[in-house]
């Protein structure tokens, strides 16, 4: 099967429209994540978040950010729209290059298919999503993972 094609730029934005963002450059990898601080933040079974090159990200309107460290011990920064607090994006302070952006706020993210979920063990039994690969925590490799979402995901141009 051909991949199908998706124009550049994404663009999305928060509940309320203060927030709008800018993708210029292709997505690297769709994930979903069944943690418990995923389903506190989203407030639903899951995240589903599109990593992205932080430089290819255009962000503008009121945002304020909150950090916290995980039980893993690594520093989260989540920004969210100071005016409807939806939120939009997560960083890992240690690798400022990646972005994680939630894909319920792109305008269209019917492109956005998940290649791979973690944190199984955490996840709403109903939630575990039928023939996406599942990952231990652990053996989340950005590199390889993003290998294979980019196989079988739309070209961006
Ligand atoms: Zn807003
Ligand atoms: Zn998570």
């Amino acid at each position: 099967m051909e991949n199908s094609k998706v124009r550049l730029p994404l663009l999305g934005g928060c509940l309320c429209g203060a927030v709008r963002y800018s993708l210029n450059g292709a997505p690297l990898l769709v994930h979903v994540c069944h943690c418990h601080d995923c389903q506190s933040v989203s407030g639903s079974a899951y995240s589903l978040t599109v990593l992205v090159p932080t430089a290819a990200l255009a962000l503008t309107g009121p945002l304020e950010s909150f950090t916290r460290t995980t039980a893993r011990g690594r520093e989260v920064r989540n920004a969210a729209c100071t005016k409807c607090r939806a939120g939009l994006t997560s960083n890992d302070v240690a690798r400022p290059d990646f972005t994680g952006l939630r894909a319920g706020t792109l305008d269209d993210a019917s492109w956005a298919v998940p290649v791979v979920q973690t944190f199984v063990r955490s996840a709403i039994p109903w939630a575990i999503i039928p023939g996406v690969e599942q990952v231990d925590p652990k053996d989340f490799n950005y590199v390889n993972l993003s290998a294979a979402w980019r196989a079988t995901a739309p070209i961006f141009s």
